[in-house]
């Protein structure tokens, strides 16, 4: 298996204590389902089954490739470029996120 050439992007090494949400919907009144944080500058973005999907743009306009699940209990990543999934050892501790505006 290929692995990820993308390692040494990852310049967030610790997971914010909290985050409010995903910002981009924050600043343009969408709604998101789960959140992703960049590990590269830390922009938390929402994943693909959210309407707006603002991780997978914040990729495509930065090509920031890493990013790792806010979700509980998720500690997974992903490359944007290789789509590749992993657990890194960046990225440690675990963020308070408020629910999903989209869950019940
Ligand atoms: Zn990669
Ligand atoms: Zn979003
Ligand atoms: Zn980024």
């Amino acid at each position: 298996m290929a692995g990820c050439a993308h390692l040494d992007q990852v310049l967030v090494t610790e997971l914010p204590e909290s985050v409010p949400g995903c910002e981009d919907c924050l600043a343009e009144g969408t709604e998101w389902l789960h959140l992703r944080i960049c590990l590269r500058c830390g922009h938390v973005g929402c994943c693909d089954n959210s309407p707006a999907r603002h991780a997978t743009r914040h990729f495509e306009s930065t090509g920031h490739p890493l990013i790792r699940s806010l979700e509980r209990g998720e500690e997974w990543s992903w490359c944007f470029v290789d789509e590749l999934g992993m657990m890194l050892p960046e990225g440690t501790g675990s963020t308070r996120i408020p629910p999903s505006p989209l869950m019940p």
